[in-house]
């Protein structure tokens, strides 16, 4: 064994999106044994199942990155296991066979609802959900999500413009409203995303509801002039598909058609205003509606509370103080409020300590900066003999045993990927993913049995 088997450790990190995977290289790296716990079957989180399906470049190159770091020997890979109260095994289950440390990587898979009357009617969806059924991640792939001809996007990010591509390009509705609190200029997405649905936009109809609003722009200080030439362009959509925005619009509520589907959305619109340097949106009591067949919410979503962690307003909690220390090891740990101390050995990093934040380099990033924190406290620990990795592993397989849970190993996503890539070969695409969880374990069982 190398000179480091003092300190060497075995640490539990749950899930394999880009946070788990990039994390798990920097634990790796340091000698220590990773356990990766991963909700889906196939690792990637996002990466697999949140980025465009036809950005082939960037989806391959992250690949091929995640399978390097799943090659690595100190990393034992165990596909769909989710861990909460109630799944495959739970963070107690996991605190008890004694893990020097737990990674919580597991996104922000949590939903955030606006709250407002009539958005439990059929066709009023989150677009995580619509993500992952566009792109074949099960249970979702096999919901569908009837969008009709008409639908409102709630918000303007990034995650918006995958949305508006896939109903406009692929979908084909007739008309996709973006629905924003703000004005024009507090658009939160990036302009070369958005040149995928750009052919689509009324520029006309942008004319008009900039000049409608202009004086409330105005009365917060924007210049209106600079905002229509940023936004007018000269591009005139194709006549039987179009997408438009409201701005200064809040959902006030969802009208529900005599089949309890979507019919209409009523809106409040609202003022601009300048607070602390920051324009916020304050709403006028003027009520106005769009009648609508669908309204698809880009709000963000937070953390998923059943994984058993201190949990408020969407996030897991963390010190309302600053340990010393950089990076402050605090901001990377989760805080239990009725005791006032951190949870020892329980880490949070990527879009599980910051929901709905950055791309992919970002959660790579903090991951990478939330592994020194968890490299310095391994290092300050007693560490194990080699053995006691299988000994860890053991007493995790039989855990799951007793919850009659079953797990996908690194050499079963390898099969999987061997017969999805024969299937791609087949079908001249560059991709062909199974979209049912039956389908890849029957690839995965076959393989198996062959
Ligand atoms: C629609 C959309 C499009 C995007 N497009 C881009 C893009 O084009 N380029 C870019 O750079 N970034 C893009 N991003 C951002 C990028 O996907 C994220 O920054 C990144 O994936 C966050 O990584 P993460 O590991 O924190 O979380 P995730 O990627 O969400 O990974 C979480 C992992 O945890 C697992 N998991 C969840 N719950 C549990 C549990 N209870 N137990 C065990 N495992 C669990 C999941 O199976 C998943 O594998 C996009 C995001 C979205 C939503």
């Amino acid at each position: 064994m190398a000179d480091d088997q003092g300190k060497r450790h075995v640490v539990v990190v749950i899930g394999a999106g880009p946070a788990g995977l990039y994390g798990a290289r920097k634990l790796t790296e340091a000698g220590h044994a990773v356990v990766l716990l991963n909700r889906d079957i196939k690792p990637g989180g996002l990466a697999e199942y949140g980025i465009f399906f036809d950005k082939e470049k960037m989806k391959e190159g992250l690949r091929k990155q995640f399978k390097r770091i799943l090659s690595d020997p100190r990393l034992f890979y165990f596909g769909h296991v989710t861990v909460g109260q109630g799944k495959a095994v739970t963070l107690e289950e996991l605190k008890k066979i004694g893990f020097s440390a737990i990674v919580v990587s597991a996104g922000a898979q949590g939903t955030k609802r606006l709250g407002i009357t009539g958005e439990d009617c059929l066709g009023v969806y989150h677009a995580k959900d619509v993500v992952y059924h566009y792109n074949k991640l099960p249970p979702f792939s096999e919901r569908p999500y009837e969008v009709g001809d008409r639908v409102a996007i709630i918000g303007m990010g990034n995650v918006m413009v995958d949305v508006a591509n896939w109903l406009l390009n692929y979908k084909k509705v007739s008309e996709v409203t973006v629905v924003a609190r703000r004005g024009p200029k507090e658009k939160a997405y990036d302009d070369n995303e958005f040149e995928v649905v750009e052919q689509y936009l009324d520029n006309e109809d942008m004319r008009r509801e900039i000049q409608k609003i202009g004086p409330r722009l105005e009365a917060a200080g924007q210049n209106v002039e600079e905002i229509l030439k940023t936004f007018v362009k000269e591009t005139t959509p194709p006549p039987d598909c179009r997408l438009r925005f409201r701005y200064l619009w809040s959902p006030h509520q969802v009208i529900g058609n005599s089949q309890g589907r979507v019919g209409a959305l009523e809106v409040e619109e609202n003022d601009l205003v300048l607070q602390d340097g920051r324009t916020v949106a304050k709403g006028t009591g003027r009520l106005s509606r769009i009648d609508l067949d669908c309204v698809i919410y880009a709000i963000g979503d937070q953390v998923d509370s059943a994984i058993g962690l201190p949990f408020s307003r969407g996030a897991f909690v963390t010190s309302p103080e600053k340990a010393a220390g950089n990076p402050s090891p605090s901001l990377y740990q989760p805080y239990d409020p009725a005791t006032g101390k951190v949870l020892e050995g329980i880490y949070l990093v990527g879009w599980s300590r910051n929901a709905s934040v950055g791309l992919v380099g970002v959660a790579k990033k903090d991951a990478e900066t939330g592994m020194r924190v968890v490299n310095d406290y391994l290092a300050s620990k007693e560490g194990f003999a080699p053995a006691v990795a299988d000994q860890k592993i053991e007493a995790l397989v039989r855990t799951l045993e007793q919850n009659r849970a079953s797990f996908i190993s690194k050499s079963d996503i390898e099969a999987l990927e061997a017969v999805e890539k024969e299937e791609a070969r087949k079908r001249n695409t560059w991709e062909y993913k199974f979209s049912s969880d039956e389908e890849m374990l029957s690839v995965i069982a076959a393989r198996k049995a062959a």
